[in-house]
């Protein structure tokens, strides 16, 4: 399953980013993904909270947002967005396309405490 690597490089991005900046807990993650990536949130989120017990994001809301498959058709000129992750032109069927959005995957923003663990 795709959910399962992807929410492994997620978490440990996202760990390196804790160590590195010192946040101590993550409350929320904000990821954009692509639509030909065929992910489902759910079970991406389901993944990446047994993949963050016992680290600074356990616990962590995983937003998802969804980019759908934009696609530009070389030969009718079309622009049209696609449920699926076929890589043709819905309109007339042909392979010579362009993709305009779709391809993404990135971190977009993080909820953070910072001294979380620090009682003084
Ligand atoms: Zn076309």
């Amino acid at each position: 399953m795709y959910e399962i690597s992807l929410s492994n490089s997620l978490s440990k991005a996202i760990l390196k980013l804790c160590s590195n900046a010192g946040f101590d807990r993550v409350k929320r993650i904000l990821i954009k993904i692509g639509g030909i990536r065929k992910v489902n949130p759910e079970l991406m989120a389901f993944v990446f909270a047994g993949l963050t017990k016992n680290t600074p994001a356990e616990g962590a809301v995983l937003s998802v947002m969804m980019i759908p498959l934009t696609l530009k058709c070389n030969s009718c000129g079309r622009v049209a967005s696609r449920e699926d992750s076929e890589l043709t032109c819905p309109s007339c069927g042909s392979r010579s396309v362009q993709i305009l959005s779709g391809l993404e995957l990135s971190i977009e923003g993080l909820e953070v405490e910072k001294d979380f663990y620090k009682h003084e």
